[in-house]
């Protein structure tokens, strides 16, 4: 049985009138009055139930925290321009980004279109059919930074809102309400108690923590209020700020749900199960779900390289190979955040931690507390035993990490590296970008000639050949719809 909100609140508010003051009721009764009136100054319930289509064309300047070339803030800007564009009853979600981000150009699209459904990359001309296109956990995103969806969701799911109290918000009072979302956690809103516009948003989620929105400059369109600005913040720190350029309502989009035709149709791509590969005696590459790490059998110890996150399942599958010799040593190859995620799994089991000196500092918060011992590289270490003889060199600065460790094996010419180049697990050898350009040019530097490339985000290996390929690739298209020429002269791409 449906129970439409309606009937659901009209039979509280009957209970809540017939047994008096209740907490619960209260609070509920109190959550929709703030609804009703959020809705009115977002335009009205008929405009709002007329909205239908939404197309925002975007420019955001991203902040890349625990993301920088350097460990310390100020952290490095990344820079999109891009478009978002939502049919709300034909359920169609289109995303498109293009911009710069931590040594990474990139220029992609996301349509979801039911069977239609889409990832493109338009530095390839390939574009992937989406397996199971969900237009709730696509659009979920765009839905959270645009007020007036929130507005039409939080009345939508009222049944689910409470009222949570009155707060001062950058000097205004205001009153904030919960709801649960769809997909993810509860998401507190917070509305200007002058003029019941929604300035502000707060969800907590498990492992990123606070993340809270800033909307800001209303405007209306087409009787609709829309923020021309808004600011992102993680655990209190300034993540990104977006400029909406244009918003144009209820306008059909064909333009941007049509599949180019020049676009080579890729295989859909599977699950990327947990698995090990032998590279040579007694080295494996190992991982799956995008992170993978390489393990070293010395003998009577293993040293471990690459710190991302999954490092249990990965240590469970080392363990059928190599039995339970001691992981004595780990190697995070850099201080960025999703590489050191695995800090405190390798010192539960006992290793050193070997960073880079400047990574020290990252690596030892890491570890929350954990009493383990860290060790640090200046340039080059060499570690040997009767088996192997293994590098680890600082090949950095790179245009992705100042300083970057990777591990080398001279006799089986085989090298680990973390965000530079990779074999992707289907489609085409990427065009490089300016993180795998200067990858090549550091392995000069440093006098490097690798056989089998190792990555910690592909199962793929890649040889020097793969690598010249990307680095002679034609980058395929500028799509005209999006003009990123300030982009470009602000990064020389
Ligand atoms: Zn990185």
């Amino acid at each position: 049985m449906i129970v439409k909100p309606g009937i659901y609140l009209l039979g509280l508010l009957i209970a809540f009138a017939a047994h008096g003051e209740n907490f619960t009721a209260d609070k509920v009764k109190r959550a929709q009055q703030i609804i009703e009136q959020a809705i009115d100054a977002h335009g009205g319930q008929a405009a709002l139930d007329a909205l239908q289509t939404i197309v925002v064309e975007h420019e955001t300047h991203g902040h890349a925290v625990n993301q920088s070339l350097k460990p310390d803030k100020p952290w490095d800007k990344n820079y999109t321009k891009g478009i978002s564009a939502i049919d709300v009853s034909n359920k169609l979600f289109v995303t498109r980004n293009k911009g710069y981000s931590g040594g990474f150009e990139f220029d992609t699209a996301t349509i979801i279109n039911g069977e239609q459904s889409f990832t493109i990359d338009y530095r390839t001309n390939t574009a992937q059919p989406v397996k199971e296109p969900d237009f709730d956990t696509s659009s979920g995103p765009f839905a959270r930074v645009t007020p007036a969806l929130l507005v039409k969701l939080i009345k939508q799911r009222a049944h689910t809102a409470l009222y949570l109290g009155d707060v001062q918000h950058n000097g205004k009072a205001h009153s904030v309400v919960s709801f649960s979302m769809a997909v993810g956690p509860s998401i507190s809103l917070y509305f200007d108690q002058e003029t019941s516009l929604l300035t502000h948003s707060e969800r907590f989620l498990d492992r990123a923590g606070l993340v809270e929105y800033e909307f800001l400059d209303y405007d209306m369109i087409d009787g609709v209020a829309f923020n021309k600005r808004f600011e992102l913040y993680v655990n209190g720190d300034l993540d990104m700020q977006r400029e909406n350029q244009s918003i144009s309502v209820n306008k059909t989009f064909a333009n941007l749900t049509a599949i180019d035709p020049t676009l080579t149709k890729t295989d859909p791509i599977g699950p990327d199960e947990m698995r090990l590969a032998e590279l040579s005696a007694g080295i494996y590459h190992i991982g799956g779900n995008g992170t993978y790490g390489m393990f070293i059998d010395m003998g009577d110890h293993v040293v471990a390289i690459g710190g991302t996150g999954g490092a249990e399942q990965r240590i469970k599958l080392l363990r059928g190979a190599v039995g339970d010799k001691p992981i004595r040593f780990a190697v995070m190859t850099h201080h960025h955040s999703d590489h050191i995620m695995a800090a405190k799994v390798f010192a539960k089991e006992g290793a050193t931690l070997i960073a880079a000196e400047q990574h020290k500092r990252v690596v030892k918060q890491a570890l929350d507390g954990m009493d383990t011992k860290i060790r640090t590289v200046a340039a080059h270490e060499t570690m040997k035993s009767k088996q192997h003889t293994l590098q680890l060199i600082d090949i950095g600065p790179t245009a992705h990490s100042e300083h970057i460790l990777v591990a080398w094996l001279p006799k089986q010419g085989i090298l680990f590296s973390a965000d530079h180049f990779n074999v992707p697990r289907t489609g085409p050898i990427r065009p490089a970008v300016q993180s795998t350009r200067t990858f090549a040019q550091a392995l000069k530097r440093v006098k490097l000639k690798p056989t089998v490339l190792v990555s910690a985000h592909s199962p793929m290996t890649g040889t020097m050949k793969d690598l010249q390929q990307a680095l002679d690739a034609n980058v395929m298209s500028s799509k005209p719809e999006v003009n990123i020429s300030s982009a470009a002269r602000r990064y020389q791409f």
